[in-house]
């Protein structure tokens, strides 16, 4: 039985994830508090989900913590903007949701939005969370 529940509690921890921020260690609450009696430590967050950041970090300060110590090298490392963007008509298809027709039992709750336009064209569930799915042309 013992065996069974340290394995079960195995797998549970390995599924859990670590929050990213640099000093959440740092960051004093009764649940970071981690280790055997006369040994306990301040530990990093683990969790199946964070809320924050994409879901990488438990809460927005070590959401900022880590974009204060790392944030200028992403934006370098991935490509600093350095003119204006424009939004044009192809570029400008954003998703939206609507609440409204979910409560009136219509069928396309999801669309895409033209911003130039004002067009709008139904989306399915799977094209709305799909992140890549989008009708803009860039
Ligand atoms: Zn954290």
């Amino acid at each position: 039985m013992l065996n069974v529940l340290v394995q079960l509690e195995r797998s549970v921890m390995s599924d859990l994830k670590f929050c990213q921020g640099p000093k959440c260690h740092t960051y004093n609450t009764k649940d970071r508090i981690k280790g055997p009696q006369g040994n306990k430590t301040n530990q990093t967050r683990r969790r199946s989900s964070f809320y924050y950041g994409d879901d990488n970090f438990c809460s927005i300060a070590c959401y900022n913590d880590w974009f204060r110590e790392f944030g200028n090298q992403a934006i370098d490392h991935f490509g600093r903007t350095t003119q204006a963007k424009i939004l044009t008509e192809q570029n400008g298809w954003v998703k939206r949701y609507d609440y409204r027709s979910y409560r009136q039992g219509e069928e396309d709750r999801y669309y895409s939005y033209n911003h130039i336009t004002e067009e709008q064209r139904p989306l399915t569930q799977e094209q709305y969370e799909d992140r890549n799915y989008t009708l803009n042309i860039s």
